[in-house]
């Protein structure tokens, strides 16, 4: 492919900055076009369920660059303006307000939008957790002795309750699952983490799922449990996981399957490619993926970039995330699973310092470390051969 001469980049967060920034560094001399729904310079999400929500951080401290980094870059941002249409073909994207931008190259960067509970949309004091505007609502209710229900017991909802713990609130957290986390990473680490919410003083009410919600005079009440119980609450955050943000995408050509689906260099179309939360993509190794993870949004970003130039370039990452709870800095690497063998490779789970070895099959598959983040790193490396592809 010959390099274009014009692209268009919709989403302007990590993925989208990542990608225009990358093309910038490679030499690439054409006009950039980045696209985003929100009227705010491209911020981090990270903070939002940590320093932002819990007030350590002056929201403009989330901001991904200064505005003279981002002048530096000679890229247009059309900010507050979402995209509502895309013709692969032609490679021409469309804003609600009516902008027609089109390039060589569009990349889709639009991250995900969160899963609701029925009836929550008319009722006030239920939030959820995506955008900085999310995060500052949240914030603005969460107050000492405030009875808080987290329904959610994944990452950003055991983040949340966390952070919303520290603050002072009462906090329950509600969702199906035995303990935190224990789909993502198995009951060994679950139950730690059950532990340390427990003892922060997190009421957890799971293995129950979540009905729905109830309310008085327009304002939320509590959250009903599949049991038939209600747990009070003065503020609910939804917090069930999150759908690509794809639905601008209907009639593009596009093929759309629980995010963009793309081949192993990210290209969904000719000329056209994903990055981030929102892409699908087949890794070499671990087949057909979709990370929902800081570290991937740049990483495929920078690969994106690659293609774009012309680098037929597969994307196989060793797949990254971490998360901080109380003061557990816990990172992973690699697809741990729930069903995988699990044992301790260097320190102790009862001191909460540890790395864990994830293996299926006599495989790796994972790594985490809790509160011991180089020593993960340097296990890090048994999964590198398994998720490398031979040359
Ligand atoms: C509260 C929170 C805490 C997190 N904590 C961690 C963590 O501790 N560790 C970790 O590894 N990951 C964490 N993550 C995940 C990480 O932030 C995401 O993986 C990362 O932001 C993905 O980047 P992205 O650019 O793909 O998508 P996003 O950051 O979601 O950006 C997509 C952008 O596209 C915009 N958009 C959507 N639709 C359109 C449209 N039609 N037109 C134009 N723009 C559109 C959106 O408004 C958004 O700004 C967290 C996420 C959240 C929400």
């Amino acid at each position: 492919m010959s390099v274009p001469s014009g692209v268009v980049v919709v989403g302007a967060s990590a993925a989208g900055l990542a990608t225009a920034e990358a093309l910038r560094r490679k030499g690439y001399r054409g006009e950039v076009s980045v696209v985003g729904a929100e009227p705010h310079l491209p911020y981090d999400r990270p903070p939002l369920s940590k320093q932002v929500l819990s007030g350590a951080w002056d929201p403009k401290r989330a901001r991904l660059r200064t505005e003279e980094t981002l002048a530096a870059l000679r890229a247009e941002f059309v900010l507050g303006d979402p995209a509502v249409a895309l013709d692969a073909g032609s490679r021409t994207v469309r804003t609600a307000s009516g902008r027609v931008l089109g390039g060589d190259a569009v990349v889709v960067a639009t991250g995900l939008r969160p899963r609701t509970l029925p009836g929550q949309d008319g009722l006030s004091g239920v939030h959820v957790l995506r955008t900085l505007d999310d995060a500052l609502a949240l914030r603005g209710e969460l107050k000492e002795s405030v009875r808080v229900v987290v329904v959610g017991e994944g990452v950003l909802g055991a983040e949340i309750a966390a952070t919303a713990r520290g603050l002072g609130a009462e906090v329950t957290m509600a969702g199906p699952q035995p303990a935190p986390l224990a789909a993502q990473l198995g009951p060994m680490v679950a139950e730690l983490l059950a532990d340390l919410h427990a003892e922060r003083g997190v009421a957890l009410r799971l293995g129950a799922g979540v009905t729905g919600l109830t309310g008085q005079d327009g304002r939320v009440t509590g959250v009903r449990l599949g049991t038939g119980e209600v747990l009070p609450a003065d503020v609910v955050v939804v917090a069930i996981g999150a759908e690509p943000a794809t639905g601008w995408l209907a009639g593009s050509g596009l093929r759309v399957a629980d995010g963009v689906v793309c081949d192993s260099r990210c290209r969904a179309a000719d000329g056209v490619y994903a990055a981030g939360d929102v892409a699908r993509w087949e890794h070499a190794t671990l087949g057909s993926l979709r990370l929902e993870n800081r570290t991937n949004a740049v990483e495929q970003a920078l690969a994106v970039a690659d293609n774009i130039l012309g680098a037929e370039r597969h994307y196989t990452p060793v797949p990254y995330f971490w998360t901080d709870q109380f003061d557990a800095k816990i990172h992973v690497f690699g697809l741990p699973s729930a069903t995988a063998e699990v044992s301790v490779v260097e320190g102790d789970p009862a001191g909460r310092r540890f790395v864990a070895l994830y293996r299926e099959d006599g495989r790796a598959t994972g790594v985490l470390g809790w509160n011991m983040p180089k020593q993960a790193r340097l296990h890090r490396q048994e999964l590198v051969a398994a998720v490398t592809p031979a040359v």
